[in-house]
Parts: structure tokens; sequence; C-alpha cells
């Protein structure tokens, strides 16, 4: 929901520097931060009003106006009707599985979808009587399969981390709709910079902001977006009633986070795609995973699907774990830290942090090898980056 009418004309660029913003009677020309918890009001009558409408200014835990801006540009940039900010990423997916599933219903998801929502299928909707069933992300006949007749909602990620699967969001949202099934699509890897899954069918759409949408490592945050009933009336009610809501602060670097978001996206992409084909040439180096490659299985799908390819580059050592680890070691530029989209590159080897919880052999199913890398390629000069790895891969080959 824009605030000015003409929004809807502007391109992607505009809009991520314009929308949503309310300007104060005040003049200020960047959004100001409004760190208040709650709103006054002229006299009781308005008071009551505002309390029986659930609108408007009331309370920080329901809206602020510093919020509202970031969920309305961010809305305009996916394309979608309605934005809810949340106090993280995981808020979002928990707020939206509170909201839409009851007890009895039963999720399809990916099997490589972030570790944290994975636990939070485990061990915490599975409390209340929510079952999840894990299929792999890029074979639609094992989503088919696993549809049951109380399935609600159909979760992923595109492109998956840290193996960069693709899944084609349309034919899963064919899928999902022929079955009255919800399609929610985790867009942290792409952001709506470099792929907009409503295009494609795609119900609803999670964001970490902690990710790209920050795009400096510095606030914790997240969002759900999608149709005005489902986000802006049903998550709204569900965050207003517990509370998991974005702090203003936080907030407004998510806002003017947007406002470089695509300029961030294309630098992170073009950056990746020159490291992916560089260590593709090496011969320490056994495969590179990155969907801009030629050699990625789903290229073609990529190509279709996003207008970038990301920041995320994984790759397989010959030398196994130890090479693994000595390339890790190796650097001094590369931060070694289990994050991602930061403007600093980071390394992280994923078999003993992300997802060092799974059992070895749920590893293999997932195909996280000891020998895998992986990088979130920030904004240095791509040639200090290379430097920085090939010290370690002179040292393993
Ligand atoms: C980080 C991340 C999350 C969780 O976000 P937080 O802000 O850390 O709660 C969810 N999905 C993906 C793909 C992520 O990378």
């Amino acid at each position: 929901m824009n605030t000015h009418e003409d929004d809807v004309e502007l391109g992607f660029a505009s809009l991520a520097v314009r929308a949503g913003q309310v300007r104060t009677h005040e003049g200020e020309h960047a959004e100001p931060i409004f760190l208040t918890s709650s709103f006054v009001f002229a006299n009781a009558a308005e008071a009551a009003a505002r309390f029986s409408a659930g609108e408007g200014n009331i309370y920080s835990r329901f809206t602020n106006p510093t919020v509202r801006m970031f969920q309305d540009r961010l809305a305009a940039l996916e394309g979608g009707e309605s934005c809810i900010a949340t106090g993280s990423g995981m808020a979002a997916i928990l707020a939206t599985c509170m909201t839409l599933l009851k007890s009895g219903d039963h999720i399809v998801s990916a099997s490589g979808v972030f570790g944290s929502t994975i636990s939070l299928f485990n061990l915490y909707l599975s409390k209340f009587g929510v079952a999840t069933t894990y299929v792999p992300l890029a074979d639609p006949a094992a989503w088919a399969a696993a549809i049951r007749p109380e399935t609600r909602l159909f979760y992923l990620e595109t492109p998956s981390n840290p193996l960069m699967e693709l899944a084609d969001i349309q034919a899963l949202a064919d899928l999902a709709h022929a079955h009255d099934i919800l399609l929610v699509v985790d867009n942290c890897f792409c952001t709506p910079a470099l792929q907009q899954p409503f295009k494609f069918g795609a119900d609803l759409v999670i964001h970490s902001g902690t990710k790209y949408l920050d795009g400096q490592g510095r606030c914790v945050g997240g969002a759900v977006v999608g149709d005005a009933q489902r986000v802006g009336k049903d998550i709204f009610g569900f965050l207003r009633t517990a509370g998991p809501s974005l702090s203003p602060f936080n907030a407004w670097v998510f806002l003017k986070g947007l406002e470089t978001l695509q300029l961030r996206m294309r630098a992170h992409s073009a950056a990746a795609l020159q490291l992916a084909q560089w260590l593709e040439t090496q011969p320490a180096v056994k495969q590179v995973y990155y969907p801009g490659l030629p050699s990625h299985p789903q290229h073609e799908l990529a190509k279709r699907q996003q207008s970038g390819f990301g920041g995320i580059v994984s790759f397989e050592l010959r030398g196994g774990q130890p090479a693994a680890w000595q390339l890790i070691d190796a650097t001094r530029l590369i931060s070694i830290t289990a994050n991602l989209g930061d403007a600093k590159s980071t390394i992280t080897h994923p078999a003993t942090t992300t997802h060092g919880r799974l059992t070895p052999a749920e590893r293999e199913r997932a195909g996280i090898r000891e020998s895998l890398v992986r990088i979130s390629v920030g904004l240095e000069d791509v040639a200090d980056i290379r430097q920085d790895l090939e010290r370690g891969l002179r040292q393993t080959a």
C-alpha cells in the first residue's frame, strides 16, 4: 500500500527510494525514526475510535510510522498488497504459521530450508499438531506425492542454501493451487531486486531483513508480504496480539537499505559470477554451485526466474574437510562467519556450522559434503577476494 497513488507507475529503483514515505509537518527529507512506544489522541472519543477500528497509530507493538514506511516500501518492491514487519526472519515464519495453520494441518517443505525453519516445524509446530513432510526442492513429482487432504502450505527457499538449487516457482504454485494449498517462498537469497515470487504465483513471501535488506550486517528483523486479507488483517492480527514486532530503529535501517538494494544485488551478483567462473578453473576445486554458471543444471530456469544470480557461491574442494578448513583458515580479508548478505564477504563450512546438527546420513542426503565451502560474496574488490582464496587454494592443491 503505497502512500502515493502514482507509485504504481514507478519503476523498481524509484519505488526503492520513494515508496512508502510519509512526510510530517516538519518537512524532513529523509524518513524519520519514530522512537515512541505509544501515540497520543486528541480526546477520549478519538482514542475510542482508533482502538475500535484497530488501525492508525495506537501503540508500537501494533503499528509505528517508521515500521509502516518499511512495510509499504517492501510491499511495493515485491509487488504485494500488504506487508507486516517482524522482529526477525524466524518471527515472520512463526507469525505466518500461527496465523494460517491449525492443529491437524500439514506442511510440505523443501528439505533444504534454513536450519531454524526446520527446527521450528519439527520441534515446535509439531507440538501443536502440525506435521511437516520434507521433499527435494527441485523435484515437482515429490511435492505432488507428498500432498495430503490436510496439506495447507508449501514452503520453500529458492535458490537454496548452500547448494544453490532452484525451485520452479510457477510449477509449484500451479500444483499448490490445484489442491487449495498456499505457496510460501522465503525470498532472502534473491530479494525482490532479483526475483519477485508473486509474478510466478507465490501467495506469500517471507524475508529475513537481517540479510540483504539491511545489507550491512547491523540489524535483525523480518517481514511477510502477501494479500491484504491474509497479511494485512490476519497476520497483522497475530502480530499485534503476540508481539514479535519490529523495532522502529531496525525498520529505519532496512528502509534505508532498500534504497540501495538493487545496486548492491547487482554488485553482489557480478562479483559472485566472476568468482564462480574463476573457481571453476582451479585445480583444487572439484565442483562449483552457482546458478549463473552454464554448468549449473538449472541455469536456464535461473535466467527465466531471476534477473540476477545472487551473491552466494558454494564449492567443493578435492581435499575434503581438511582442505575446506585450510582454505577457510588461510583467509585474512573474508570473515569466518555463517551470516550472509553483508557488504563484507563471509566464508563458512556448512557441514560443521549451519548444517552441523544434521546426522551424517541426513547431511549426505542433503548433499552437504565435508568438502563444501560457502561464500557470501561482499562488496570488496573481486581481485582482493580472489587473492584471499588463492592463498588457501595453493596450500590445498
Ligand atoms: C537468516 C535466514 C532466516 C532467518 O532469519 P533471522 O532474521 O535470522 O531470524 C530465514 N531464512 C533464510 C533463508 C535465512 O537466510
